[in-house]
C-alpha cells in the first residue's frame, strides 16, 4: 500500500480529512450494520438533540506503525468500555464493545495510507463519537443516534524533545462531585474553553483544576491526568470520582509497578503536598506524558527539581518504557496491542 505524500515529521495537531470514516445509526431501538463511507458530511435536523442539549460523548486513541512494520492501536477495548460508561451516564444507547473494536479496525484499515511510518513520531488519531440526531425540544434523551469514527493524521507531539511546561492553578472548576467529570462528554470541554483561553492569555500551557467541593485536592487538567513522583521514587496519582480515568495513566501505573518495580499509590493528593514532590507529569493519549516544570498558584511558584529543560528521571523512564511497549520495542502485557494489519 502506498502511503500518502505527507510531511509526517512536520504535521501539527489539526484536522486533515482522510479518505474514509465509519458510520452507524441507531433507530427504533437498534444499531444498523454500520458502513465505511467517503462522505464526511453530517446532515441533521435543526432541532437535533446534540445541537439543543449537547447529548454527545467521544473517545480518542491512536493507530501507528510499530518497529516491525505492523499497524496497531493501543488498548481499544478500554476506549470501548469508557465510551459505554459515557453513553450510560448521558442516557445514550451503548455501541457494543466488540463492534466498537471492529469499527476501529475497519476505519484504520481503510485509511492505512494515512498511518504514519515507524520512526516519524506521527500517528493516525482516531476519534469515535456519538450524538443524539433526531429532533428534541422538550428536555429528554433523543430516540435516534449516530456513532461515527473519524481519523486524522497528527504530528509528533514534541518536536525536538519534550520541554517541561508551566501550568496554573485554575480559579474555575472542571467537574462537580457526582457530576460528569468521569465521562468523556463534549459538555465537559465546552465549559472548559473559557478557562483554557484565559490560561493561555496569561502565558500558561494548562490549568490544574482542584476539587470543586473543597478546592484543596488536585484533580486533573482539561484533558490529561496528573502523575507525581515522590522524593523517594514512589509514583502517585490523584484518586477522585470526578477525574476522567485516563487509559495512559492506568497503563503508566502498571508499567511503574510491573516493569520498573516502583511503588505506586492512587490516593487523594492535597495541593499543599505538591511542593514536596520531585516530579510532575500530565498523561493522555496525545503526548503520553508531558513533563510539568512549574506550577503557579496565584503568584506563588512551585518549581520541580528537574527544571525547565528536561523531564525528571523517573518520568523519563516511564515515558520510554510505555512508548517502547507501544512501538513494539519492549514486550507488551497480554492484550495491550491490537494488531490491525
Ligand atoms: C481523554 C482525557 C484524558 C486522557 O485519557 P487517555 O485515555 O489517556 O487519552 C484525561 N483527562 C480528560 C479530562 C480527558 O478527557
Amino acid at each position: 500500500m502506498e502511503k500518502k505524500n505527507i510531511d509526517w515529521a512536520n504535521l501539527g495537531f489539526g484536522y486533515i480529512k482522510t479518505d474514509y470514516r465509519y458510520v452507524s445509526n441507531f433507530k427504533e431501538g437498534a444499531w444498523d450494520a454500520g458502513v465505511i463511507t467517503e462522505d464526511d458530511k453530517v446532515v441533521l435536523s435543526e432541532c437535533a438533540g446534540v445541537l439543543q442539549y449537547a447529548q454527545t460523548c467521544f473517545e480518542g486513541l491512536k493507530a501507528y506503525t510499530t518497529e516491525d512494520g505492523k499497524i496497531v492501536c493501543f488498548r481499544p477495548d478500554l476506549n470501548a468500555e469508557r465510551m459505554e460508561d459515557s453513553a450510560k451516564r448521558l442516557e445514550m444507547p451503548v455501541f457494543p464493545k466488540e463492534r466498537f473494536i471492529d469499527a476501529v479496525v475497519q476505519v484504520v484499515k481503510a485509511n492505512a495510507a494515512f498511518v504514519p511510518p515507524y520512526g516519524s513520531g506521527a500517528t493516525l488519531y482516531i476519534r469515535p463519537y456519538m450524538f443524539g440526531s433526531n429532533p428534541v425540544i422538550g428536555v429528554k434523551p433523543a430516540d435516534e443516534y449516530q456513532f461515527r469514527i473519524l481519523t486524522t493524521p497528527v504530528g509528533p507531539y514534541f518536536k525536538g524533545g519534550a520541554k517541561p511546561i508551566t501550568i496554573k492553578v485554575s480559579d474555575f472548576d472542571r467537574a462537580a462531585p457526582h457530576g460528569t467529570g468521569h465521562i468523556k462528554a463534549g459538555l465537559n470541554y465546552a465549559m472548559s474553553l473559557h478557562a483554557i483561553v484565559t490560561a493561555h492569555e496569561e502565558g500558561f500551557a494548562e490549568n490544574m483544576y482542584l476539587d470543586a467541593a473543597t478546592r484543596t485536592k488536585v484533580e486533573e487538567t482539561g484533558g490529561a491526568n496528573f502523575i507525581f513522583v515522590t522524593k523517594d521514587n514512589k509514583v502517585v496519582t490523584p484518586k477522585s470520582s470526578s477525574i476522567l480515568p485516563s487509559i495512559t495513566r492506568r497503563s503508566l501505573l502498571y508499567v511503574a509497578k510491573e516493569y520498573l518495580g516502583l511503588e505506586v499509590e492512587e490516593r487523594e493528593v492535597f495541593f499543599d503536598e505538591v511542593k514536596d514532590f520531585a516530579e510532575c507529569g500530565l498523561c493522555g493519549t496525545a503526548a503520553v506524558v508531558s513533563p510539568v516544570g512549574k506550577i503557579v498558584d496565584h503568584g506563588k511558584e512551585i518549581c520541580f527539581p528537574a527544571g525547565m529543560e528536561k523531564m525528571g528521571p523517573t518520568t523519563q523512564k516511564l515515558y520510554d518504557t510505555l512508548t517502547g511497549i507501544q512501538m513494539g520495542r519492549i514486550e507488551a502485557p497480554e492484550g495491550w496491542i491490537k494488531v490491525i494489519e
